[in-house]
C-alpha cells in the first residue's frame, strides 16, 4: 500500500469513528429516540414521584429541581427550558406554585409538548395568612397536601400520559388505580387518628403550606411565615404564635424541611417546647433519594410527627 492510501485510509477510518460517537453520545433527544420511552419533566417531587408510580417502566422521569433546592423561590435556567423544549410531557403544579410555567410555556417551540396543569378541576383555596409583600386573595399552591387533591392530580396527570401514549392506555389506568386506592388509605388513616388528639392546633415555624391538611382534616393551622418561605416573621406574629402555644398547652411544635429550623427553634426555646418536623414534600435531598423516600412514606411520618405532637391516640 502506498503512502498515500495509507494516509487516506486513516482518515476514513477517524471520520467513521467520528460518526459513531457523535450518534452514540446520550442526550435528552437521542433518549427520546432510542428508548422509545415518554420524555417527562416535573417540577415538584410529589409529581415526579406520581409519574413515576404511574407511568412506571413506560416513562423516563426528570425532577427539575435539583436536589434539596426550595421551590418557591426557583426559576428554570436556559438548560431547563431547552430540557422542557425536549420533552413529550410537562407536569407542574399549577399557575401560583410555579408562576414562571406560563411563560415558558408560551416560548415553546416542540409543538408536541403536552402540558399538564394538576391543579386543573381541584378548587384551590385562598390562602389565609399572607406576609406583607403577598398580594391578600391570592390561591394557596399547596395542593398536594390534601390526599382527595392528589387523587385528582393523579388523574390529571394519568390523562396527559394516555393522550401521549394511547398504546399504553390500559397500564397507565390500573396503575393511577391502584396508586389512589395508597392514598385513599392514607386519607382514611389520617381522618381515624386526626380525630382522637388531644390538641387541634398545629404551630408552625414555618411558612403556610398546610393549609389544606388543616382544612380537611379540622385542625387549626397557624404559621410564622405566609405561603412561600421568604421573608422574616413579624415580631407581632412571633408574640402571637408564642401565645398560642401557652395559651394551648402545646407540648411541641413543627418545623419545616429544607430551610433552617430557626424559627421552630426560636419558638421552642421561648416556650419549653420540643420540636418535630412537619415535611410538606415540595423536594427531597439527595440523602432522602437514597434512602428510597416517597410522598406517601414522607405523608406516613408526618402522621407519625402529628401524632405524637398533638397527642392523639
Ligand atoms: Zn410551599
Amino acid at each position: 500500500m502506498s503512502k498515500k492510501l495509507l494516509y487516506f485510509a486513516a482518515v476514513i477510518l477517524v471520520l467513521i469513528g467520528a460518526v459513531f460517537f457523535v450518534s452514540k453520545r446520550p442526550s435528552q433527544y437521542n433518549q427520546t429516540l432510542n428508548n422509545n420511552k415518554l420524555q417527562v419533566i416535573t417540577t415538584l417531587y410529589p409529581l415526579y414521584d406520581f409519574v413515576k408510580n404511574i407511568g412506571q417502566d413506560k416513562v423516563e422521569v426528570t425532577l427539575l429541581l435539583p436536589p434539596g433546592v426550595e421551590p418557591h423561590a426557583f426559576e428554570p435556567k436556559p438548560n431547563d427550558v431547552m430540557v422542557i423544549n425536549q420533552a413529550d410531557l410537562f407536569v407542574y403544579t399549577g399557575k401560583f406554585m410555579e408562576v414562571w410555567a406560563e411563560d415558558i410555556l408560551k416560548g415553546v417551540t416542540n409543538k408536541n409538548l403536552k402540558a399538564v396543569d394538576t391543579s386543573e378541576s381541584i378548587k384551590l383555596i385562598l390562602s389565609e395568612f399572607h406576609d406583607e409583600d403577598e398580594p391578600a386573595g391570592s390561591s394557596d399552591p399547596h395542593i398536594w397536601l390534601d390526599f382527595n387533591n392528589a387523587q385528582v392530580m393523579v388523574d390529571n396527570i394519568t390523562q396527559g400520559l394516555v393522550e401521549k401514549d394511547p398504546s399504553n392506555k390500559d397500564f397507565y389506568l390500573t396503575n393511577a388505580v391502584s396508586y389512589k386506592k395508597s392514598l385513599k388509605d392514607l386519607d382514611d388513616k389520617y381522618k381515624t387518628t386526626l380525630n382522637t388528639c388531644k390538641i387541634k392546633e398545629v404551630v408552625y415555624g414555618g411558612h403556610y403550606a398546610f393549609g389544606y391538611l388543616a382544612k380537611r382534616y379540622g385542625l387549626n393551622y397557624v404559621a410564622a411565615q405566609g405561603i412561600a418561605p421568604d421573608s422574616e416573621p413579624t415580631a407581632n406574629n412571633m408574640v402571637s404564635l408564642v401565645e398560642q402555644i401557652k395559651e394551648n398547652g402545646i407540648k411541641y411544635v413543627f418545623y419545616e424541611e429544607l430551610t433552617s429550623p430557626k424559627i421552630s427553634q426560636t419558638l421552642a426555646k421561648e416556650t419549653g417546647t420540643q420540636m418535630l418536623l412537619l415535611n410538606a414534600a415540595h423536594n427531597v435531598t439527595k440523602q432522602d433519594q437514597d434512602n428510597g423516600v416517597s410522598y406517601l412514606s414522607i405523608m406516613e411520618e408526618n402522621l407519625a410527627n402529628l401524632k405524637i405532637g398533638l397527642e392523639c391516640q
